[in-house]
């Protein structure tokens, strides 16, 4: 049974009601699974009201009270990872070891939570008097608004909403449309979990009108986004204007260095695998792959084949490896990059095309001889396209690495630990990863610089966007 789609408004799942609906469409069968309920202006003013009540009480809870519910949920979510993850195939494409390995990797998210909640400490700054005492203490920033995109729709949400409940805040969550089900379970898990009414809240609807009235709202305190650059810079300039704290983990467009002393093979091999991870719509995906010109070659052929051997088709079926885009828009978005490409002198090596069958499947392409002004080296394609270009100079590719607005993570193949040092050292982005990949887990920080984001989420920053700080002095 595919979940059943409401909205959860002070601890309450509502439907009906003559609400507006859209259809959740699987985008590998085109099959309707269900009926969104949109929320209308009153039930958002409700869940402004139950946000703001409840944050009277949440502040002050205890945070073993909050650690208990963070670490339930971390084992509702493993106790019930096989049935989300399979909604989480049926809605948005994603094989269902990745779906079932996401809820999985996202149970740690909330344990991490749980612990770090309870180490939120503030300081005492000795005075220059005897008798007057300094405290510097960190308080919860209050109700927060978050919007979270379609790509990993369980973990974008539980990381935001895990920081929010942990710190003390209540949180107003519009996931996405396209793909709801992850964030209907998470709202189940921590209702049965025994999260007091109001402290969390789920809405669904037209994402622009939603968030306007949200952070527009003087109950609201702080935004959160996932998504496009584009909408984030909106959403950022919204809250600046009402001068709200923000999260904004936004797009990227990572550059990959592979050098001519790295195990060039095994690079192939691991990039082409993690390449189409997610369908390529993963925001920290490899994007713009710079080979060294002694082992372009080599390089290329690894690529290649590895992606050869991807099996693609519905994320149900055990031996699919990729699946489909999440939705209908993202295929002739991906053919607008390939032809712009080929306009542009660019010749594909694989792909290139929809495949030719029923659901928005687009195949694994590589693209050579892109130049760097094309759409594919500019634009973040959020999907399974690899442009692959060659490079002899180690200054030169860190300056192409950097060429770019974005800074959200980046990739690094060597076996040189100077030119590790100096790669991790010069590349402008949130996130170096050398000879592996290793971003997103809950114990390190997750974040971008320049036009990828404001703000980290997990490690021990995690908290910091949910929290203020107040200085107490007397005598
Ligand atoms: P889009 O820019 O319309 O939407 C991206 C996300 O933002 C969606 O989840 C959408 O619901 C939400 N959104 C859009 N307008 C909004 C608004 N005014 N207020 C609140 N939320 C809003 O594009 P799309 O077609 O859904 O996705 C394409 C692009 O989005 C991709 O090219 C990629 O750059 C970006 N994206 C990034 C991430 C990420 O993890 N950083 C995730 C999903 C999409």
């Amino acid at each position: 049974m595919y979940e059943t789609l409401a909205l959860y408004i002070d601890g309450e799942f509502v439907e009906g009601g003559g609400r507006d609906t859209q259809p959740v469409v699987n985008p590998s069968t085109l099959e309707v699974l269900g009926q969104l309920p949109h929320a209308n202006t009153a039930d958002l003013d409700r869940a402004l009201a139950a946000a703001e009540r409840a944050f009277a009480t949440w502040r002050h809870s205890s945070p073993m009270q909050r650690s208990e519910i963070l670490r339930t949920v971390g084992q509702l979510s493993r106790d019930r990872a096989d049935q989300i993850g399979r909604n989480l195939t049926l809605d948005q494409g994603k094989p269902l070891a990745e779906a079932i390995g996401e809820i999985v990797s996202c149970a740690d998210h909330c344990d991490w939570h749980a612990e770090e909640c309870r180490r939120i400490y503030g300081r005492v700054v000795l005075p220059r008097s005897p008798e007057v005492r300094q405290m510097v203490l960190r308080e919860p920033v209050g109700v927060c608004a978050a919007f979270t995109p379609w790509n990993f729709p369980y973990n974008q949400a539980i990381r935001k909403i895990c920081a929010a409940i942990g710190a003390g805040c209540t949180i107003i969550l519009k996931g996405p449309e396209d793909a709801p089900s992850a964030v209907m379970a998470i709202a189940r898990m921590f209702h049965d979990a025994g999260l007091p009414p109001g402290v969390l809240n789920i809405v669904w609807g037209v994402p622009s009108e939603i968030s306007e009235y949200l952070i527009r709202s003087p109950i609201v305190r702080k935004v959160s986004f996932t998504g496009s650059v584009p909408v984030g810079k909106h959403l950022a300039s919204l809250a600046g204007a009402h001068m709200k704290r923000i999260t904004m983990e936004l797009g990227g467009h990572s550059p990959v260095l592979v050098f001519d002393d790295a195990d060039v093979d095994r690079a192939a091999q691991q990039l082409a695998r993690f390449k189409v991870r997610n369908a390529g719509q993963v925001c920290v995906s490899p994007t713009r792959f710079y080979i060294h010109e002694k082992v372009y070659d080599q390089f290329l052929e690894g690529f290649v084949n590895s992606l050869k051997g991807i099996r693609v088709g519905d994320g149900l079926d055990p031996e699919t490896q990729m699946g489909p885009l999440a939705h209908e828009r993202r295929v002739p978005t991906m053919s607008k990059f390939v032809d712009n490409a080929l306009e542009l002198g660019g010749k594909v090596v694989l792909g290139g095309e929809p495949l030719d069958r029923s659901g928005h499947f687009f195949a694994p392409t590589v693209i050579t001889d892109v130049p760097d002004h094309s759409m594919l080296m500019t634009e973040e394609p959020f999907g399974p396209i690899a442009p692959i270009t060659r490079f002899s100079d180690t200054d030169d590719v860190i300056r192409k690495a950097n060429s770019l607005p974005f800074g959200l993570s980046s990739y690094v193949f060597t076996n040189s630990l100077q030119t590790a040092t100096k790669a991790s050292n010069n590349i402008e982005a949130g996130m170096v990863n050398i000879n592996h990949f290793g971003s997103a887990l809950p114990e390190t920080p997750f974040g971008g610089i320049k036009d990828s984001g404001i703000g980290s989420e997990g490690g021990t920053e995690t908290f910091e966007g949910y929290l203020v700080t107040k200085f107490v002095t007397h005598v």
